[in-house]
């Protein structure tokens, strides 16, 4: 059989540095179509009133528009932010520009494809099923870990599933990497979402899909990791550090998958609405047997940092959402071959996965 290789997009630009945030301007005026062709700010509503907010680098009748990360991002969310700027604004926008975690880029990545595609954004959650490019679009992380600045997803939780928008267009055309602007997370969201990046390279190192390209990304994310969760680093080298990892992280799992935690977390976001980074770090702990090695770290990392995970959160769970937790991580096929091989209905049941749940 003839070898078919993935060809997948990468960021084509990208700025890293304390303090280039405020380059931002400079970078979107040549990408101004005109003065009525606006950029829409999708901002993390914590930065609502900040130093942030000043910065940043608003023209004509640009929009800035404050979104709630309490959430994980919805169909239904996308599908009305896109109405909204469709009705408040004549000409096409010249771009969006995400500023925040995981949720606000990933909120900005399918609102910049909705933009420029038709009907809802449930349509489009799955494999390559984008086929309009979306709007120019730009990301500023401004919390570690999730790899969503890099990756070729916008995961939104729709009617029916919990699954991402993966297309070629999905990937930020613009990232700005500024590591000043993770100064204020708080420490325990802090872990889970460095966490997500830790749990990132444990799962592409492990698994059956890896090669030389994802390994070579893995390593130098999970040392980054090491280095900033159990060295006693000062606070600046630690927050550009970990930038770093989570850019690493989500180049790792680009060309390889995510495996057994992100299987069952997804269950548990479905089911509990638990959110992505702590919902990870709840199941890895119960994952010994499959990641001995990254599951002692990441516990020598919790009592480092005295973070307690909640208990017995699946405890009383009925039938029925037990069933639907399960079914929901148990239709995460690549993950479950990446991480167990291609026969792995037989190395893990149904029944297994309950067990597991019922630990949690
Ligand atoms: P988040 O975006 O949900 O934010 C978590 C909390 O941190 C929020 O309360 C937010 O207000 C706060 N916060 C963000 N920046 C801050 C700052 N500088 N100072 C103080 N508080 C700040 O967190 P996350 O873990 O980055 O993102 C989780 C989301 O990412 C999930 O929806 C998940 O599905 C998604 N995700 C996407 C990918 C991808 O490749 N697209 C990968 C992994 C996870
Ligand atoms: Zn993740």
């Amino acid at each position: 059989t003839k070898r078919h290789y993935k060809n997948f997009p990468m960021v084509p630009r990208v700025v890293y540095g304390r303090g280039s945030f405020d380059q931002l301007a400079d970078i979107l005026l040549p990408k101004r179509k005109n003065s009525d062709a606006p950029f829409i700010f999708l901002v993390d509503d914590f930065f609502e009133n900040s130093d942030l907010q000043t910065r940043i680098p608003w023209l004509f009748n640009d929009q800035i528009i404050f979104i709630s990360a309490d959430e994980e991002p919805k169909t239904t969310q996308v599908d009305e932010l896109v109405k909204k700027i469709k009705a408040d604004f004549d000409e096409v926008p010249s771009g969006i520009v995400g500023i925040g975690g995981g949720t606000l880029l990933d909120l900005a990545k399918a609102v910049a494809i909705m933009l420029g595609n038709k009907g809802s954004s449930e349509n489009y959650q799955g494999w390559d099923l984008v086929n309009k490019p979306a709007l120019y679009h730009v990301g500023v992380p401004t919390i570690s870990g999730t790899g969503a600045e890099v990756s070729r997803t916008a995961v939104l939780l729709g009617p029916e599933k919990k699954l991402g928008i993966n297309s070629d267009f999905t990937t930020y055309d613009q990232v700005v990497l500024d590591p000043d602007l993770t100064g204020t997370v708080l420490t325990e969201q802090w872990f889970y979402t460095g966490m997500d990046c830790f749990i990132h390279c444990v799962e592409s190192l492990n698994g059956t899909y890896l090669n030389a390209f994802s390994q070579s990304y893995g390593e130098k994310a999970y040392e980054l990791c090491k280095e900033v969760f159990l060295e006693d680093l000062p606070k600046e080298e630690a927050e550009e550090k970990l930038m770093m990892a989570s850019w690493h992280g989500g180049m790792s799992i680009a060309y390889s998958q995510v495996g057994i935690a992100h299987a069952m977390s997804y269950g548990l976001s479905y089911v509990l609405g638990t959110k992505h980074g702590i919902g990870n770090c709840i199941v890895f702990t119960h994952l010994e047997e499959y990641y001995p090695e990254g599951v002692a770290l990441f516990n020598k990392m919790r009592q480092k940092h005295s973070i307690t995970l909640p208990k017995n959160i699946c405890a009383n769970l009925g039938e029925e959402e037990m069933d639907t937790m399960i079914t929901v991580a148990y239709s995460m096929e690549a993950l479950w071959e990446n991480a167990l091989g291609k026969n792995w209905k037989e190395c893990i049941s149904k029944e297994d996965l309950k067990n597991i749940y019922r630990k949690i």
